[in-house]
């Protein structure tokens, strides 16, 4: 079984967040199981040297963006046993950003058609396309409109994974043809047309054969009007091939035992090593080194992580006895508001704006607890990375949160973390005081830890759903074919 992975970022090679991560882990054990996967992915100046010196050129040619005629160079780079193109045009991806310029997309549009075209090029023509998110959301479409008349691509079929759907790639009517030389006809309700304008995802939803999203919470949320970002319908619509099937963690990656990143590695069965990660950080930050919680919070700052719970209620966080390490980068308010708490609490709050790998490993060691509020998190991962470090986390009930966070039950003393349900300030408040208590009670407190690190939040699982869903695609088509 062939699958190509489309995907726009993919860890070693660049990240942003969560779905490079999922894109660099889970072909790994897709691989394992038996399955020939590549990675496609744009080749951004960006990519380390170390990586980008020894991709080799396999083909070149151009690519239709509209009117336009665009270079496309596919080079290739093997990386444990895997195979990996990269989609070279320095006009679209040589830039010091991934997303965010105002020709995102007409830059998609180009990587979309470059994979469509690249096949034929590589005479590598998969049994399934992976797309993600939606930068790669016009494959399916472009594939079911315009590229199944030729024969090497008839039988293909994709799969769209949705990690978050609040970006849907949404571009004016002009686009149709500006970009893709598509007609009229597509500007329809059961095309791509959007409320005026185009959507690539909408792209995907309405042609790709099977929809998943990457946690069964989040996959009942998005059929509802509160998440479905004015998709619900066509979700609900397709809930027949639609799959919620939860993302694991790289556990080469992400590891106490045996992480590089720590000063000191440590085992569930030795988790007071745990602490001299704590002094470690404490040290590094220039807080006191001393017994106390330690929160912490490494992410996007944008108001999807709850951002704005955190600011409402800020000043009561900081009258508890704790100290507290945000790492993140994003919007500019989030980014002035926690540098202005650090010049004001900067004896128990530091302020890292940036993206550091290095540094959120050594946190998510260091800290008691991981604060997660979310107003909806199609999986996150960052819970899962804190659990497996035995750093507790605080989390809303949304999506992959409450699929993989079980709140502390004190009277059987279930759960691996602390939960609230309402996109409420004071109950994350509450919700962290009761954390904080806790901490203080020994024998909860090791036991929790304990109970966090043995969870299994691996791809095991999730892999295998994956790999049945690929069969069942592919031996439908077969007997298709018998037939
Ligand atoms: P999302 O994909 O929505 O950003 P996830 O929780 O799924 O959220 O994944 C975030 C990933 O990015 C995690 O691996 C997290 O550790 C990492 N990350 C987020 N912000 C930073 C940062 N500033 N520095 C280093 N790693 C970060």
């Amino acid at each position: 079984m062939k699958v190509l992975f489309a995907v726009s970022e993919c860890v070693p090679f660049i990240k942003s967040g969560g779905l490079a991560d999922v894109a660099g882990s889970l072909p790994k054990e897709l691989k394992n199981l038996g399955t020939d996967v590549r990675i496609m992915m744009p080749k951004y100046g960006t990519i380390p040297d170390q990586f980008k010196k020894d991709m080799k050129k396999k083909a070149e040619f151009t690519v239709e963006v509209g009117w336009r005629n665009q270079y496309c160079g596919i080079e290739e780079y093997t990386y444990q046993n895997m195979i990996y193109y990269f989609i070279d045009n320095e006009q679209y991806f040589k830039r010091d950003r991934l997303y965010g310029y105002d020709d995102d997309g007409e830059r998609f549009a180009y990587f979309n058609q470059a994979v469509l075209e690249s096949l034929a090029q590589l005479s590598f023509y998969p049994d399934i396309i992976h797309c993600h998110d939606w930068h790669t959301g016009m494959i399916p479409f472009l594939l079911k409109r315009r590229y199944q008349s030729r024969d090497e691509y008839a039988q293909m079929k994709t799969i769209f994974t949705i990690h978050n759907l609040q970006f849907q790639g949404i571009m004016p009517k002009e686009a149709l043809k500006d970009l893709f030389n598509l007609d009229d006809r597509y500007f329809h309700i059961d095309e791509l047309e959007f409320y005026g304008n185009i959507n690539f995802m909408k792209g995907a939803l309405i042609a790709a054969d099977k929809i998943t999203t990457v946690s069964p919470t989040y996959m009942s949320e998005i059929q509802t009007d509160y998440y479905g970002e004015k998709l619900n319908g066509l979700l609900t619509a397709r809930r027949a091939d639609l799959i919620g099937i939860l993302n694991g963690i790289d556990e080469e990656i992400y590891n106490p035992a045996y992480d590089a990143n720590l000063i000191q590695p440590y085992h569930s069965s030795l988790i007071q090593d745990k602490q001299t990660n704590k002094v470690h950080i404490q040290q590094r930050f220039a807080l006191d080194v001393k017994d106390i919680p330690l929160i912490t919070m490494i992410t996007r700052l944008t108001k999807q992580k709850g951002l704005e719970l955190v600011r409402a209620v800020f000043h009561e966080i900081m009258r508890e006895d704790i100290q507290m390490i945000v790492l993140g980068t994003g919007d500019p308010e989030f980014e002035h508001f926690f540098r202005e708490m650090e010049y004001r609490y900067g004896n128990k709050f530091k302020a890292y704006v940036g993206f550091d790998e290095g540094l959120a490993h050594q946190l998510y060691a260091g800290a008691d607890l991981f604060l997660m509020p979310s107003k909806f998190e199609p999986c996150g991962l960052g819970q899962l990375i804190a659990l497996k470090y035995g750093t507790l986390p605080i989390v809303r009930e949304t999506g992959g949160l409450n699929d993989t966070v079980q709140s502390f039950n004190e009277y059987t003393w279930d759960g691996n973390g602390f939960s609230f349900s309402n996109f409420n300030a004071h109950d994350m408040l509450y919700t962290i005081r009761r954390a904080l208590h806790f901490y203080y009670e020994r024998s909860v407190w090791t036991h929790l830890t304990e109970t966090a690190m043995l969870m299994n939040y691996s791809w095991s699982q999730s892999a295998v759903k994956y790999f049945e869903l690929y069969r069942n695609l592919v031996s439908r088509s077969e007997m298709y074919v018998l037939k």
